[in-house]
């Protein structure tokens, strides 16, 4: 088969910080340019003056990094087809503007802000669609010398053409028609000269020679806007696929309240990028024929294709991604994961970094008996407390009840012996110390290991105890025996 290479895009608008949504558009233009053997481009959308700020900027591109998604074109990386921020655009605009007005496309309109909006409210009560009343389509120059004169200035208004049906043959919903009546005729350079996203997005689209346009659902609206204006501009139209939206699990929009929206809120909790990417791709896309869900970002590139994205909307399943994420850092380098548990360890007050060199050993093995059992690095908060915290504290009331057993006093004073007779605690002692106590205390199953268990660390569930022993050490071990007899009295 002939793969045509594409040329794709994503446009952030540097308003906020990199939202899932976001990082999954980015992730299947990056997906499909690489599959065809096209170009990725980043570019900025600052039109929204008030809104776009430089450190927006920083923390997407610093996001896209983190999950892997480079890009051949834009912003940082350069190219032929810069500047690429919208607002260091302007010149380029311009030509394109002064044709749609030379040709009678678009017109210059004087009505105020609040001339537009008594224009909407009255549409409202008559039960009108509100839009653009087209009041200064045909102003004649008398009229337009007034405005100046009262000081007015205009904005640029695209001429929507009436009665026409525009066709958005979209690459994942299909054909969505739209009909020009309901458009309005629409600003596309405010007053001030700054340039409208619908035009903006055109002819960085049209320069940057973009083949398909792959965004986010709720771009859907604009889409026949910006078809209008190629075709008023006699320009080529890209494909277009609109992915759907991303749901919480109550199957509304994926918002703030159903958890983590922003990508830098899972790197903070200790997800890693290539669990993310690999969430994300399967919202909304499925490879065919294969049962198999993990995935290298380096197989996806080979496998993506946009006939596999479905227009159903994705939901977000937490679990889903704390298992991925599970199973990635299990597999993990060892070193790559202690790396990066250790700010945790550090933040929770732990360690210093300084001892977390001095360390590194210990804290290697404590990383890797735990990270069976975590989600996301930041849990292994909670399961290394033990190693760090000597204060006695139980999770739950089995726990403390636990200790409550008759037996409970002898076992650990028996324990405590042979933990006394050794010079360390290593691997050897620590896989044959259970059954020496089971034959000198008669405390069996739950009774014995649970007991200890709960001593050591004041939980029921845990690690391996054989780990937790060895990682404690000699002297952990008997200050923590003799509190937790002394608290038995
Ligand atoms: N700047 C838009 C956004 O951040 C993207 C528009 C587009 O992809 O055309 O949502």
């Amino acid at each position: 088969m002939n793969i045509t290479p594409e040329r794709v895009r994503f446009a952030p608008s540097p308003t906020g910080y990199l939202h899932i949504g976001g990082a999954r558009t980015a992730l299947f233009n990056y997906l499909y340019a690489k599959k065809t053997g096209g170009s990725f481009l980043v570019r900025i959308e600052d039109t929204d003056l008030a809104r776009s700020t430089s450190e927006s900027e920083e923390v997407i591109i610093r996001d896209l990094h983190w999950l892997g998604i480079h890009w051949d074109e834009g912003i940082e990386v350069g190219g032929d087809h810069g500047p690429y921020r919208s607002m260091e655009r302007q010149e380029l605009y311009q030509p394109f503007i002064d044709q749609l007005l030379a040709e009678g496309k678009a017109y210059h309109c004087y009505c105020t802000q609040e001339e537009v909006e008594a224009q909407r409210e009255q549409q409202r009560a008559n039960h009108e669609l509100p839009r653009y009343t087209g009041k200064c389509r045909d102003l004649t120059e008398e009229q337009k010398a007034q405005y100046e004169k009262e000081g007015r200035v205009p904005v640029v208004r695209f001429k929507v053409p009436e009665d026409q049906t525009i066709l958005v043959q979209d690459l994942v919903r299909g054909n969505v028609e739209f009909d020009s009546n309901g458009v309005g005729d629409f600003v596309i350079v405010k007053s001030d000269g700054a340039p409208v996203y619908n035009f903006a997005v055109v002819i960085d689209d049209h320069l940057m020679e973009i083949t398909t346009v792959i965004r986010g659902e709720e771009h859907l609206s604009n889409t026949p806007r910006q078809i209008l204006l190629y075709e008023a501009l006699n320009v080529n139209v890209p494909k277009f696929a609109h992915v759907s939206l991303i749901l919480g699990e109550d199957r509304s929009k994926m918002s703030k309240r159903h958890g983590s929206t922003h990508v830098d809120q899972y790197y903070a909790k200790g997800y890693l990028p290539e669990a993310i990417v690999n969430f994300l791709v399967l919202l909304g896309w499925s490879p065919e024929d294969i049962e198999e869900e993990i995935f290298t970002l380096s197989e996806l590139e080979k496998l993506f294709s946009l006939d596999r994205v479905t227009k159903n909307p994705a939901v977000f399943d937490i679990k889903k991604l704390n298992w991925m994420n599970g199973q990635y850092i299990r597999k993990a380098d060892i070193d790559r994961i202690t790396d990066l548990s250790i700010p945790f360890f550090v933040q929770a007050g732990y360690i210093t970094e300084e001892e977390s060199t001095i360390k590194r050993n210990w804290l290697t093995k404590i990383v890797e008996a735990a990270r069976e059992r975590l989600e996301y690095l930041e849990q292994i908060i909670e399961h290394a407390r033990i190693f760090f915290d000597d204060s006695l504290h139980f999770e739950n009331e089995e726990a403390e009840s636990m200790l409550q057993l008759e037996h409970v006093p002898t076992l650990l004073k028996t324990f405590r012996e042979k933990v006394e007779e050794v010079d360390v605690v290593d691997t050897e002692f620590a896989s044959s110390i259970f059954k020496i106590l089971q034959k000198e205390t008669g405390a069996k199953g739950k009774n014995l290991f649970m007991c200890i268990r709960v001593a050591l660390s004041g939980q029921c569930h845990g690690m391996e105890l054989v780990d937790i022993l060895e990682l404690l050490g000699k002297d952990k071990i008997l200050t923590r025996i003799d509190k937790v007899l002394a608290y038995l009295g």
